[in-house]
């Protein structure tokens, strides 16, 4: 029988790998870099752990969440693998019990916060495994939060530059579920990967049914029938701790037995939250996006988002979490047009205060105005008309057709000619140069349209058309572009759905 088929039957129990696994673990095992990019519940960790099984040595894996680390442990010693996790978190007698495995030979995984990698205690470990030639390859799971233009930055990640020269002739195999090319560009480089085996998987997800629509002033009925018409777990995304526990007590008082979960919770709670949302049937689970990163549960029927999210590779991440059964599953995102404001203005609070302006880096400026772009994406893509799978892919690189299953796929609303109302707007803003959006609707007349339509609506469309110019850094403030004052001069239809 094929060797590799027959190890996995006899560690796992599996029969076949899942795509893309069999070629990563071919890399590994030849000892090239490799980097691989596999949706959630693709099968990310058969990608290192086969490998130290198949050689008898130590994989060493970089993650970034104790839970997940913890989780794949306990996984592992269920399978009777020799497996260990250091993170700050551990108690001296655990710690030392770790600190003890670590010198036996038998041990095939070790799991590391990248934190540990400031010290030269495990520096010096890692580096002397090396060398000893007892180490396999070091895994970098949700590689991505190594890139500043990834949703997920961690300074930590940062060090992990240098494992290349700490540990050099070992293979370093890079994953992550969502990387946009600039992200999966950055991994290569920044983890100084050389000549790596690349396998990225489509990101598309058959089973996934996307809908976004506008946030009613009272959402909760909304919200209600969203949870009463799902299958199996709910996951409901809030923005910010606030908003969390003020979900949860409203579903809780009509009836609706919903857990929170935020960082502000303290380990107990987390813990406590994290455990019903797993072992219960139907769970219905309100968190902010500190909830998600490798919780394993299948039959997720329901994720829905309170607010546009941050960045459409963001979303397609906790997304992501429905469906991993491959059974039907929906994505709602409920948002309204002041998200991307507010959001926006967080974002910019951090580095526009007085008294840091002159601290922020150009790095961090141009992180700031990255951010802001994004955000603009998200919302180009809930309130335009473009299937949903499809343009939230094209924002990660990716093409693909229409996918027939989404709210714009299956209706793509009444379509209408605005550049009337264009017309109007944009010579508004030519005669002024530039402005700040409130200032220029104060000078139009009342926009006598549907009641959801504004002339803030109208202005979004406009840049995302590349019409009107929208300032990076929350202000808003707006200019005219070289096709809107083209349009100026001769107007083409533009046909947007109300
Ligand atoms: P990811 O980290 O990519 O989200 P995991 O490594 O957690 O995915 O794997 C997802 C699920 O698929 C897990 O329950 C795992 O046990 C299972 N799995 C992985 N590889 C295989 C395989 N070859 N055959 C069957 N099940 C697999
Ligand atoms: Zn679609």
């Amino acid at each position: 029988m094929d060797p590799l088929i027959s190890s996995l039957r006899t560690h796992y129990g599996w029969r076949f790998f899942k795509e893309g696994q069999r070629s990563v673990i071919e890399a590994v095992l030849s000892r090239k870099d490799a980097l691989a990019v596999l949706p959630t519940g693709g099968g990310k960790s058969l990608c290192y752990q086969l490998p130290a099984l198949i050689q008898g040595g130590l994989v060493v894996v970089i993650s970034p969440l104790v839970a997940l680390m913890e989780d794949q442990v306990r996984q592992l010693h269920s399978r009777g693998i020799e497996a260990v996790c250091l993170h700050a978190g551990l108690d001296a007698a655990c710690l030392a019990d770790a600190l003890q495995s670590l010198q036996k030979d038998s041990l095939r995984l070790l799991y590391l916060a990248p934190e540990r990698l400031n010290g030269n205690t495990f520096r010096t470990l890692l580096s002397r495994k090396a060398n000893e030639k007892k180490i396999v390859a070091i895994a970098i799971d949700e590689a991505h939060c190594i890139s500043a233009w990834g949703h997920d930055f961690r300074p930590d990640y940062r060090r992990l530059g240098d494992l290349r020269s700490l540990c050099p002739g070992v293979p370093l195999v890079a994953l992550s579920a969502t990387a946009a090319p600039k992200v999966r560009a950055d991994i290569i480089r920044l983890l100084n990967l050389r000549n790596p085996f690349v396998h990225v998987a489509s990101a598309r997800r058959s089973n996934l049914h996307y809908s976004m629509k506008r946030r009613p002033k009272e959402a909760l009925d909304e919200v209600v029938k969203s949870i009463t018409g799902s299958r199996g777990a709910v996951l409901i995304y809030a923005r910010t701790r606030r908003a969390v526990e003020r979900w949860t007590k409203s579903l809780r008082e009509v009836g609706i037995p919903a857990l929170q979960y935020h960082a502000g919770l303290d380990s107990s709670a987390r813990q406590h939250a994290l455990n019903h949302f797993l072992g219960t049937p139907s769970p219905v689970l309100v968190a902010t996006s500190a909830f998600g990163m490798g919780v394993d549960r299948a039959d997720v029927g329901l994720v829905l988002h309170l607010d546009l999210p941050a960045t459409p590779e963001g979303y397609l991440q906790q997304s992501g979490r429905a469906g991993r059964d491959g059974l039907p599953a929906k994505c709602v995102i409920l948002f309204s047009p002041g998200d991307r404001v507010k959001l926006g203005w967080a974002m910019h609070a951090y580095c526009g205060r007085d008294d840091r302006a002159s601290l922020v880096t150009p790095q961090e400026k141009e992180r700031l105005e990255s951010a802001q772009d994004q955000l603009r994406r998200m919302e180009a893509i809930a309130e335009g008309h473009l299937c949903r799978e499809q343009s939230l892919l094209l924002s990660i690189g990716e093409l693909v057709q229409p996918c027939g299953r989404c709210d714009r796929c299956k209706d793509s609303g009444s379509f209408r000619d605005w550049s009337e109302q264009a017309l109007i707007l944009l010579n508004a803003l030519h005669s002024k140069n530039s402005l700040e959006i409130y200032n220029l609707i104060k000078t139009l007349p009342t926009l006598e349209v549907e009641k959801d339509e504004t002339w803030g609506w109208l202005v979004r469309r406009l840049v995302q058309d590349g019409l009107i110019w929208e300032s990076s850094d929350g202000a808003q403030r707006l200019s005219l572009k070289d096709s809107g004052i083209r349009f100026l001069a001769k107007p083409w239809p533009l046909n947007y759905a109300a």
